[in-house]
Order: structure tokens, then C-alpha cells, then sequence
């Protein structure tokens, strides 16, 4: 497969950009390649400068349910185009896309609308905090929840008492009211209550962790922290920015029973543009400027495109999961690709249409688990699969996605050519017994 236009993009883009790019997982550097510079998509399929065609597993990291450019989006934000690209005023649908949120995940009484899921975690704490007057808060050890400062944050040599800034400059003053808890471990969120009582604010939390791959959580720890941070008095936020209509209509919050105060949306609910969304209980939230003393503001927020787009998304999957089941059709098609890649011998977590293979033979419950992956062998996959015309992430700590738009016999195919993948390696090796005999 040539990809000559690519890697001259690619050369001239890293003196523009750090790493030629404007979000680093896009770089490529955890599978040793150049970035492949895209073109277009459409549905389950995207398309490379250099007019090579793949079948996509990434879907924008998550937006891409529908598959891409669906044309009742496209319809939908050609349409708001031609009314004005952005008024820095309210406008109906604002309030057409709070009430479809609303309607499918009622614990979301009261929301603001932001542009990225940074901006709706990081606001959420801020409220969590200005509601509760304490200033400390609990996340999880390979969790996700954006790049703002407080967050970005490793558990420090006395795991559980202290954290240290995960990224140059990121004063530490910054992250030491971040307590680091381990996922699916209920002891260590335990002693970080039992250690700051009365000073813990909010526990963040993935309800399916999609950022070390795909860690479910175990039965019952959804519950525990629902239990836990309502008998401290602590607000409990799923960041659903990943698994919010993605894992149902009603997200993760609504699959495992388990409702928080807050939550945070993004990716799917923006439909392909700039959107996502902070909200929960009304006296949670009644805390927000310009109402409370919480700040928070956005220019662009609520922008009439991003809108457009979100309103028609979730309109669109509606309008499936009732006529087709679509949640259930999308479980299967993703099962469908798990058993391939557990043929090959890796270890898949899997949630409907969100899966990781990972390349240990070991269960992943947790980070650590994660960790034991051979990242080599996870780059020559990824290699070999982007060589054959199947895009996946490339980064062993990604998740796959699969949308609507992935076709039965698209599956199939990729099914095959990862199967495949064992008989490669094996002639690999073969080759480099070879070569090693010539010198
Ligand atoms: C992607 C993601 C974010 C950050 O969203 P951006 O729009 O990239 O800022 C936050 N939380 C989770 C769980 C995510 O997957």
C-alpha cells in the first residue's frame, strides 16, 4: 500500500505542529510509523490522501456511532449553516437537545453545554466542589477524563497518600488535592474516605473504563461507589463522555442500575462536532453561573452547528433502537470481531459495541493488568491490519468502536484478515530465522 502524499504531509505537518499533530495519539509514535493523513469518510469507511481505503474501527474515537457522514446529519448541518454559524445567543435547539438528554437520561435535571469532555469534567468538579465546599476529589488510576490540570496526575511513591503531576508543567500545588484510587478495588477508595473525611468533593469515575482499552467494572463496584460517596457526602460523577449512547440510549448509568448526581457527556452526543455536556441534579447545578457562584463560560457553547448535529445523532439512534434494536445489533456485530481477535490469542474485553484485544495472556481488570500487554507485539498487529486496509487504534490503550454503518460483510472480511494475522506472524518469523542464517 503506498502512502507516498501521506508521509510528505507528514513531513512537512511535524514543523508546524508538535509531532505533526493536533492531538498526540494521532501521531502514530506507540506503533513506530507515520501519521496516515485522511481525506474523507463514509459510513463504516475512511479514506487516506493517497486514495487508499479503509474499514474504520477508530470512528473518530468514539463520535462515529452512526458511521460517517450519515446524510440526515450532513442534511441537518447544512441547514443550520445557512442560517449562521454561531450568535453567541441562545437558540430552540439548545433546548431541543437538553430535553432529548433529559428524556434518556433523566438523571441529567439541570445541564450546561460545553465543547470538548475537558471542559464538561473539568466543569463538572468545579461544581461538585463549589456545591460541597471541600476541595479534594477521588479519580481512578487509568482513567481518562481530559487534560485539564487537576487531572493529570499519577498515584506518587505513597500510593494513596499523595499524587504527583502526570505532564510537565502541571505544578504540583495543582494536583494535590487529586487522591488516585485503583479501578474495580474497593479498599483503596475506602481508605481515601476513611483518610479526608469530610474533605472529599466528588469521586470521578469512568462507568466502563475505555481509556486503558475496555475495563468493565466488576459486579457490584458501580454500586459501592454510589454507597460510598453518599454516605461521605460526596458527589458522585460518571464521565460518560465515551460510553453515553454508546452503550445504550441511557448510557452506562442506565446498563448497570447505578444513577449518579452528575455526569458528563461528549463524542457521540456532538454527532461529529465540537460538543459535550455537564449536568445532574437541579441543586447541584443551580450552583453554575450565572444562578450560583460557580463560574464557567464558553463562547462557542451551544454552537447552532454542534447542536444540529447532536439533535439529529440522537434523534437517528432513537428512531433505530425502537424500529431495528440497534444496541443489540451493534453488541453482536462487535462480538463478531471479538471472537476473531480471541482466536488469535489475545485477551478482549468487551461491552457492546466497545471492545480491546489486548496482547497478554493475563485478565484485565485494572491498570496494572493493562500494563502487562506486549506493546511490540500490539504494533506489528496494528501494522499488518493498517497494510490490509483495517484502521484501528493505533495505541494498545485505545478501544475499538463499531458503528451502524459497518457492514455484515465488511466484519467478515475483517474477521479474516485478522485470523490471518497468526499465519503472518508465523511466516515472520520464518523470514527472520532466514535472515539471521545468511549473516
Ligand atoms: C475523550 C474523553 C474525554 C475528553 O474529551 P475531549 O473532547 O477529548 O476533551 C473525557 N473523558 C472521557 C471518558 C473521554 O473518553
Amino acid at each position: 500500500m503506498r502512502q507516498d502524499m501521506s508521509e510528505s504531509l507528514y513531513q512537512k505537518a511535524v514543523k508546524l505542529m508538535p509531532g505533526g499533530v493536533n492531538s498526540p495519539v494521532r501521531a502514530f509514535l506507540s506503533v513506530n510509523r507515520s501519521s496516515v493523513f485522511m481525506e474523507r469518510a463514509k459510513g463504516d469507511k475512511i479514506y487516506d490522501v493517497d486514495g487508499n481505503e479503509y474499514i474504520d474501527y477508530v470512528c473518530s474515537w468514539g463520535p462515529g456511532i452512526l458511521g460517517h457522514s450519515h446524510p440526515k446529519v450532513i442534511e441537518a448541518v447544512k441547514e443550520a449553516c445557512e442560517r449562521g454559524l454561531t450568535f453567541g445567543a441562545p437558540t430552540r435547539n439548545e433546548i431541543v437537545l437538553a430535553e432529548m438528554i433529559q428524556g434518556l437520561m433523566p438523571s441529567m435535571e439541570v445541564m450546561r453545554m460545553v465543547n470538548s469532555g475537558t471542559e464538561a469534567t473539568m466543569s463538572a468538579i468545579r461544581t461538585a466542589r463549589g456545591y460541597t465546599g471541600r476541595d479534594k476529589i477521588i479519580k481512578f488510576k487509568g482513567c481518562y477524563h481530559g487534560h485539564s490540570d487537576g487531572l493529570l496526575v499519577k498515584a506518587g511513591s505513597a500510593a494513596l497518600t499523595s499524587s504527583v503531576p502526570d505532564s510537565a508543567g502541571v505544578p504540583a500545588s495543582y494536583t494535590e488535592n487529586t487522591l488516585v484510587a485503583f479501578y474495580n478495588d474497593k479498599k483503596s477508595v475506602e481508605e481515601l474516605f476513611e483518610k479526608n473525611k469530610d474533605e472529599i468533593a466528588c469521586v470521578i469515575v469512568e462507568p466502563i473504563a475505555a481509556n486503558m482499552g475496555v475495563v468493565l467494572p466488576e459486579e457490584g463496584f458501580l454500586e459501592f461507589l454510589r454507597e460510598i460517596t453518599n454516605k461521605y457526602g460526596a458527589v458522585l460523577i460518571f464521565d460518560e463522555v465515551i460510553t453515553g449512547f454508546r452503550i445504550g440510549l441511557g448510557g452506562a448509568q442506565e446498563y448497570y442500575k447505578v444513577t449518579p448526581d452528575m455526569t458528563t457527556l461528549g463524542k457521540i452526543v456532538g454527532g461529529g462536532m465540537p460538543m459535550a455536556v455537564y449536568g445532574g441534579k437541579k441543586e447541584i447545578m443551580e450552583h453554575v453561573s450565572p444562578i450560583g457562584k460557580v463560574y464557567q463560560a464558553g463562547t462557542l457553547s451551544g454552537n447552532p452547528i454542534a447542536t444540529a448535529a447532536g439533535i439529529t445523532t440522537l434523534c437517528l439512534l432513537v428512531k433505530k433502537e425502537e424500529k431495528e434494536g440497534l444496541y443489540k445489533k451493534l453488541e453482536k456485530k462487535t462480538t463478531r470481531i471479538a471472537s476473531s481477535l480471541r482466536k488469535i490469542g489475545l485477551q478482549v474485553n468487551q461491552k457492546g459495541s466497545l471492545l480491546c484485544g489486548y496482547c497478554t495472556k493475563q485478565e484485565v481488570k485494572n491498570y496494572e493488568d493493562a500494563l502487562t500487554s506486549d506493546t511490540k507485539k500490539y504494533a506489528e498487529f496494528f501494522s499488518y491490519l493498517l497494510d490490509n486496509g483495517i484502521y484501528v487504534a493505533p495505541s494498545q490503550f485505545e478501544a475499538m468502536f463499531l458503528s451502524d454503518a459497518h457492514s455484515d460483510e465488511d466484519i467478515e472480511k475483517t474477521c479474516r484478515i485478522i485470523e490471518d494475522f497468526v499465519t503472518v506472524q508465523v511466516g515472520l518469523a520464518h523470514s527472520a530465522v532466514q535472515d539471521r542464517m545468511k549473516d
